[in-house]
């Protein structure tokens, strides 16, 4: 929930069996925002029930998209609805360990490997086109008032809805985090290193990097998904999948 915020309006999916997490992060008013992240996810939920052998990529583009259309028909049934949106970040892990990531707004997906955290996505916010034009530093655009305003977002029909597609080998031991902007908003990439890296077990890691955000502020909501990559013969950890872990 976070200490400022009287509702939560992210909403995650995890299935492991699938290998499939999703963060999403909801705007609006009233509980629109909590309801276009809900269906955000349900869709995901839907969508990975039966994944295609091949063709991830598009195929999670297409679930995006879906998503998009059934919020948009969601605000157009209820006038209180209007005007909802939401971030979507998607991540499915393969059964041969390659990693499909299909994202749209500002929450984000990182992956640490041998003590490297990268972010692998891109915020479709406005100060990271200042960023990308040299005309903010990442520092300006971290405390900048228009830091949330995003130039992309599903429910939202003045934009076109551009969908980031990323797709990555993975090597054993890899963590990817997912988590949406209430993480970021206060913490630093090396404050979620150091995070990550004192904590091995993904459950306590996620924990310690929600009570850090809290204790930063926790000015918005904060949502946090870990998967690690396990190599060849070592365990998963209880009820998990085959070799795809979460926390
Ligand atoms: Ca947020």
């Amino acid at each position: 929930m976070g200490r400022a915020r009287a509702r939560n309006e992210d909403a995650i999916l995890q299935r492991p069996g699938r290998g499939i997490l999703a963060v999403a992060d909801g705007m609006g008013g009233h509980a629109a925002g909590d309801i276009a992240s809900r269906i955000a996810v349900d869709i995901v939920d839907d969508r990975t029930a039966h994944l295609p052998e091949a063709g991830a990529g598009a195929y999670l583009r297409d679930t995006v998209r879906a998503a998009h259309d059934a919020i948009l028909r969601a605000a157009e049934a209820d006038p209180e609805l209007r005007g909802m949106g939401t971030t979507l970040t998607i991540l499915y892990v393969d059964p041969e360990h390659r990693a499909t990531i299909a994202h749209v707004g500002d929450s984000r997906a990182y992956r640490l490997r041998d003590g490297t955290l990268e972010q692998l996505t891109t915020d479709q916010t406005w100060v990271q086109e200042q960023v990308n034009a040299g005309l903010l530093s990442p520092e300006q655009a971290r405390g900048h008032p228009f830091s949330a305003m995003l130039t992309c977002a599903l429910g939202i029909e003045e934009t076109e809805l551009e969908v980031q597609i990323l797709e990555h080998e993975t090597e054993p031991d890899d963590l990817f985090l997912l988590c949406s902007d209430g993480l970021t908003a206060r913490l630093h990439d090396d404050d979620l290193r150091l995070l990550l890296l004192e904590h091995s077990e993904p459950h306590h890691a996620a924990r310690a990097l929600v009570d850090a955000a809290n204790e930063a502020g926790g000015p918005d909501n904060i949502t946090v998904g870990l998967v690690r990559i396990l190599g060849e013969g070592q365990e998963d950890g209880p009820g998990q999948g085959d070799g795809r872990e979460q926390g």
